[in-house]
């Protein structure tokens, strides 16, 4: 911490497989967790915080594929999550439960489509 202005940590690529994707906020590149979609300071932009992260608050995900956070990361997409943090009690369940109920969504614009044609 001796430099004021502390140079800017960026993303990696291999920091989903610790759970973590990027978020833009005020400019600055921010680590963002997407299973409980808290977003972390940029100084806490390195493979030993995130995997902190991983390990304390979700500890039974350390053990997943990159492809299982890849999944969860396109979902968080989707969402436009802001940096207030407004989704951070949603947990898993709800990230599951919301993506059946686009899956429903989707179904009954396909069936309403099948009857317009009709
Ligand atoms: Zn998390």
């Amino acid at each position: 911490m001796a430099a004021s202005v502390a140079k800017k940590r960026k993303y990696s690529d291999e920091y989903i497989n610790y759970g973590f994707t990027s978020i833009l906020a005020d400019g600055i590149e921010k680590p963002q967790c997407v299973l409980c979609f808290k977003v972390l300071g940029n100084d806490s932009m390195r493979p030993s915080k995130l995997k902190h992260h991983l390990t304390t608050i979700h500890p039974q995900f350390t053990e997943r594929y990159p492809d299982f956070f890849k999944r969860h990361e396109l979902s968080l997409g989707k969402q436009r999550l802001s940096e207030s943090g407004a989704f951070q009690q949603h947990n898993l369940s709800v990230l599951e439960a919301s993506y059946e109920v686009s899956i429903e969504i989707a179904k009954k614009k396909k069936k309403a489509h099948t009857i317009g044609e009709l």
